[in-house]
């Protein structure tokens, strides 16, 4: 497997993790099926897409399925983006995103298409749940207090969010909403009453879809995601924490779509410069590849825009929002602990940087696989298994780290950020990120009006996006 663009110390102590993961490793793929709207396989392409994440793989299946001639650009040597599905000690691991749920439509819908299942991870009937408060003092709350509290924290949080987002697919309904975008998540919660360990449950929660301070983050961004959660607590922690996609997980079910698309793909190829005239686009890679098409749909996470040079330039706005709107801090990874410490699950309020901590298994053969999220991975070597160990110990104090897997996604030149997280005040621009400028498209989780932390989001934006592709290119052929 090609590593050159791996974070070389996360592959250093993962090594067996990331060698078993679903790569597809040849460059260019030209794809024997392919069939062209106009009967020609030959000229430029109708359509680059540039990134092979979720919203590249279903954009290209969409485009080519409308007959256009396409071709995905993805950078690294594999596909799947901000997911990643690894092996950790012999299991499946997601080292991006993993939780997928019936109440998010797209992903749902492309799970039934390709006939893939749930896989259950424990979150229900807790043995013990802790809350570490900022101070980092470690409450051992009883679980049924424990969710209870929690709840009632979020149902505070979230109070009125039925009115706000009627529609949460058409999250701007509510003119209210956006005059309250100014808000940060800090300062909603600082007027709630909650006690002490419901603060602390609530702003660990925050700090993880904020990967921030929450100081800095939009509180109605993630009223809108309780409201996608039918506005619900319970439905809400279940939606992002209790099931993954099951028979190959994130990797096997991007690999569904994109084999289910007529596209070529030429993975390793890393788009550096793109120059758009009247009639077409010239995409220039590292490796010296120069192709040409009417149309480019880019997928890329915001914080990557930077690194590729636009002729002409990107309009003020996307500009602005690369640079203030969406950066996120986040991390995710795995443990294994020698003590079987049963079904638990933990919040830790920042700046405790494991955030929260949940058993995906255990008993007396394994001891305990944990997975930890962190909002502000820059607070913690995650490569560090000992400054890992001793986080832990703080509420686990007999705990004896063997094995870690963790990926940094910030150190990432791929990704440069987690998920998409929206700063006060950006997230009611964040579709100046999905404007076409010219023959220029872009899609990506960040844009989505749905869920855009997500990968349904992801999904949800690369389909609407071959939506205006098509448009454009159907113009071009009437004339
Ligand atoms: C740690 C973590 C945990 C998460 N947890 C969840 C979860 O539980 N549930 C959930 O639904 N979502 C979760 N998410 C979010 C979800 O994974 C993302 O929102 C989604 O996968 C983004 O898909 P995308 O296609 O928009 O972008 P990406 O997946 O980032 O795809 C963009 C692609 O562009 C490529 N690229 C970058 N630069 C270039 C270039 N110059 N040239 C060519 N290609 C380039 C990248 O390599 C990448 O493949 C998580 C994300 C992370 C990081």
């Amino acid at each position: 497997m090609d590593d050159r663009h791996l974070d070389r110390r996360s592959l250093m102590k993962f090594g067996a993790a990331a060698a078993g993961s679903i790569a597809l490793v040849s460059c260019a793929k030209e794809n024997p099926n392919r069939e062209a709207r106009d009967g020609k396989d030959e000229g430029p392409y109708d359509v680059v897409v540039v990134g092979a994440g979720y919203a590249g793989v279903t954009a290209a299946r969409e485009l080519a399925a409308q007959g256009w001639r396409v071709v995905v650009l993805e950078a690294r040597p594999r596909i799947g983006g901000r997911t990643f599905t690894s092996k950790f000690l012999g299991r499946q691991i997601e080292l991006g995103g993993s939780s997928v749920h019936w109440l998010q439509p797209h992903v749902f819908a492309e799970m039934q298409r390709y006939g893939f299942g749930f896989q259950e991870v424990p979150l229900r009937n807790l043995d013990k749940a802790y809350v570490m408060t900022a101070d980092g003092k470690v409450h051992d709350v009883p679980p049924a207090r424990f969710d209870a509290g929690y709840d009632d924290a979020f149902k505070k949080f979230c109070e009125g969010a039925r009115t706000l987002f009627p529609q949460p697919f058409s999250p701007f309904a509510n003119p209210e909403v956006a005059k309250l975008d100014e808000i940060s998540a800090a300062a909603r919660m600082a007027k709630l009453d909650l006690d002490p360990i419901q603060r602390a449950s609530l702003n660990a929660e925050l700090v993880l879809y904020a990967g921030s301070p929450t100081n800095t983050f939009s509180a109605m961004s993630f009223v809108k995601l309780a409201a996608l959660a039918a506005w619900d607590p319970y439905t809400f922690t279940d939606s992002e924490k209790h099931w993954h996609i099951a028979n190959g997980g994130t990797a096997a079910l991007a690999k569904a779509i994109l084999d289910d698309s007529k596209a070529d793909v030429r993975l390793g190829t890393v788009v550096k410069q793109v120059e758009t005239t009247a009639t077409g686009v010239t995409l220039r890679t590292a490796d010296g590849q120069m192709v040409e098409a009417k149309a480019v749909l880019f997928t890329l996470p915001t914080q990557v825009y930077p690194d590729i040079e636009f002729k002409p330039g990107l309009s003020a706005e996307k500009r602005a929002f690369i640079k203030n709107g969406d950066i996120c801090d986040g991390a995710t990874m795995y443990m294994r602990i020698k003590q079987n410490i049963g079904n638990t699950f933990a919040f830790c309020d920042d700046p405790n940087p494991l955030n929260a901590i949940q058993t995906e298994e255990s008993d007396d053969t394994v001891g305990t696989i944990l997975k930890a999220t962190l909002g502000r991975q820059s607070l913690l070597d995650i490569n560090d298994q000992d400054a890992v160990n001793a986080e832990l110990r703080k509420i686990h104090p007999t705990a004896e780290i063997t094995d870690i897997a963790p990926y940094n996604w910030v150190k990432d030149p791929f990704s440069k950020q987690a998920w998409p997280a929206y700063r006060a005040g950006w997230f009611k621009k964040y579709k100046d990120m999905a404007k076409p400028e010219g023959r220029m498209f872009f899609a990506g989780s960040g844009t989505a009006d749905g869920w855009h932390a997500y990968i349904d989001g992801a999904v949800e934006s690369g389909i609407r996006a071959c939506r205006e592709v098509t448009q454009l290119l159907e113009k071009g052929n009437q004339q």
